[in-house]
């Protein structure tokens, strides 16, 4: 278990290859002084992509070099054209947006594994002068040289994303549940919203690494846009696993069934997730409850059966990963 900081933000330059440029060159031939022109062209600039990687976790890689840049085409030698510049792949984690500083515009977000995202292009190779030939010139000297690969600042921004989405009415204990699970120190309190930003806590099992979100608490009406509720069934969207965390002091089965209505309402599509429903506050109720679904009791004050949620969360959720 371990604290995680969740947005991790980073600005890079990237900057394709210069293109390579054309040559002048006239072709050798035993009795002609001077053959025609056959100089080659310069190699294209190699081109700057953005890959995805399902074992990085963060940005913190790249911290340490900021400017990256692919390689420059080749020049053309004599009648050879140049070799293309090779392209450069900056591996990223899954989870990161990419944006470009000086506009503000979002060129992408990368999300899967071997995804890649053109960032900057290589230059165009220069022509050599075999292209310049005219029937009044037959013996062009002209060339053009390569162009400047394109330069951008891009300002990466990680959100990880959660593998198991909390949902729970206000005050229902997920905060204090994220914090008991994960060992992250979100801050508490009473009142209705206790957490007003998506905030995320990692779970280390020995199999896999679990990232669990604990997002605005759901409210009626949700699925309609009110309050904080849209960002939230955003959020569960791209989860793998809902954990439902019920309050025992308050009707469970009426908290269930309202958390259930909305999220189809908003997307039915919720309702085929793996589910985990924790009964919380335990320790405040007198005796279990009898319920139309099964579910594991729990105090996430006392810590009462954290450990049986771990292990639950191990054997739902690291099948659902690839590695990590
Ligand atoms: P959230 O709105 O779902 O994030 O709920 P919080 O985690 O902020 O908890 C709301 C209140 O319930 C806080 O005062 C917590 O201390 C309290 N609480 C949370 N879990 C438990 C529990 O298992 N037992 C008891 N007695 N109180 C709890
Ligand atoms: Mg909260």
């Amino acid at each position: 278990m371990g604290r995680y900081r969740f947005i991790d933000r980073l600005v890079i330059t990237v900057e394709g290859g210069k293109g390579g440029d054309g040559a002048v060159h006239f072709r050798r031939e035993k009795y002609v002084p001077k053959g025609g022109p056959d100089g080659g062209d310069g190699g294209k600039g190699g081109d700057v992509y953005l890959v995805g990687d399902r074992s990085l976790y963060s940005l913190i890689d790249l911290r340490y070099k900021r400017h990256y840049k692919a390689e420059n085409g080749q020049d053309a030698r004599g009648d050879l054209n140049g070799r293309r510049g090779r392209d450069l792949e900056i591996r990223v984690p899954l989870g990161t947006l990419v944006i470009d500083e000086e506009t503000g515009e979002t060129l992408g977000e990368i999300t899967e594994h071997g995804e890649k995202l053109l960032v900057a292009r290589g230059g165009r190779g220069g022509f050599g002068n075999r292209h310049f030939a005219t029937p009044t010139n037959r013996s062009p000297s002209k060339r053009t040289l390569g162009e400047m690969g394109e330069r951008r600042r891009l300002r990466l921004e990680l959100k990880l994303l959660s593998d198991v989405g909390l949902v729970g009415f206000p005050n229902a204990g997920k905060t204090t549940l994220l914090n008991a699970l994960s060992g992250t120190s979100a801050k508490v309190g009473d009142w209705a919203f206790t957490t007003l930003t998506p905030n995320l806590g990692v779970l280390y099992t020995p199999h896999c690494r679990i990232v669990i979100g604990d997002v605005p608490g759901i409210i009626e009406g949700a699925s309609e846009g009110k309050g904080l509720g849209l960002e939230f069934l955003r959020h569960l969207a791209r989860v793998k696993v809902l954990m439902f965390v019920l309050d025992a002091t308050a009707d469970p089965k009426k908290q269930m069934k309202t958390l259930l209505r909305e999220m189809e309402a908003y997307d039915p599509s919720l309702l085929s997730k793996p589910r985990i429903v924790l009964l919380n506050k335990v320790d405040l109720i007198e005796e279990l409850p009898e319920l139309p679904f099964g579910y594991i009791p729990v105090s996430a004050k006392t810590g009462e059966n954290l450990d049986r949620v771990r292990l639950t969360l191990m054997k739902t959720v690291c099948p659902l990963k690839d590695r990590r």
